[in-house]
């Protein structure tokens, strides 16, 4: 039945997301830097909306010449000579320095989890065997409580057919009690722990999933800068070493 807007009701998070709502703003805010990218320099690149000239602060713009790419600080536009970063710099040449510091961080973090898999492969044995040892702790005490408790009926007999008297039986009735309760104890102590290591087990296997999508990176995009850099910072040639400072955050 179609009804007008003003009668519409809106109920938010009723179907299960398609993308998780982080993707999601996240994507949000990469189209709208694209689309600023467009307005101010008319051109989308890789780099568009992250790179910037260390000594004056201003976005470094995209150059052509009719072999290769360049960027260079947008301060040194015809009439606006005013920054002295004047060098640029070729477009693959950052896309190399950039994808070779991405890659350089993968494999630093990816070393890191194969050392931790072999770790966590150790511990997970130790925590499946501690789980088990603490399972069949628990399955010797409620036996001896099963035993308890045939005690306590024998007890209550006993004292139906007169063979302890109420004193005794009070006696033994305490007894009986704070068995239990030291029973009931370490039941609920064991419980704990091996609730514990059930946990612990689980977060190793998380990990370990978590880490294995990790790999080297054959070439840069627009989403793998998205994901990795924030910004990236380009100085000026220092004219004794003839190097400058790239500086990636
Ligand atoms: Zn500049």
């Amino acid at each position: 039945m179609n009804k007008p807007k003003s009668k519409w009701i809106r109920i938010e998070n009723t179907h299960e997301a398609i993308i998780d709502e982080e993707t999601f703003k996240k994507v949000q805010i990469a189209m709208k830097e694209r689309t600023k990218a467009i307005k101010t320099t008319g051109i989308i690149h890789n780099f568009s909306g992250k790179v910037f000239c260390k000594e004056c602060g201003r976005y470094m713009r995209k150059k052509n010449s009719s072999k290769h790419e360049y960027l260079v600080c947008s301060n040194n536009r015809d009439g606006y000579d005013d920054c002295e970063n004047k060098a640029s710099i070729r477009y693959d040449e950052l896309e190399r320095i950039v994808l070779d510091a991405i890659n350089k961080k993968i494999k630093a973090y990816y070393d890191e989890e194969i050392l931790e898999q072999e770790k966590s492969k150790n511990n997970q044995n130790r925590f499946t065997s501690k789980i088990k040892s603490l399972e069949h702790q628990k399955k010797e005490i409620l036996k001896k409580k099963e035993k308890t408790n045939n005690y306590l009926k024998s007890l209550y007999e006993d004292k139906v057919n007169g063979i302890i008297n109420n004193e005794q039986f009070k006696e033994l009735i305490n007894n009986y009690n704070t068995e239990e309760a030291r029973y009931n104890n370490r039941i609920k102590a064991i419980d704990e722990e091996i609730n514990y290591y059930k946990a612990k087990k689980e977060t190793l296997e998380t990990n370990k999933m978590l880490f294995s999508k990790y790999e080297q990176l054959e070439s840069l995009n627009r989403i793998i800068i998205e994901e990795f850099i924030d910004k990236i910072y380009i100085s000026k040639i220092n004219t004794e070493t003839n190097t400058r400072n790239i500086q990636i955050k």
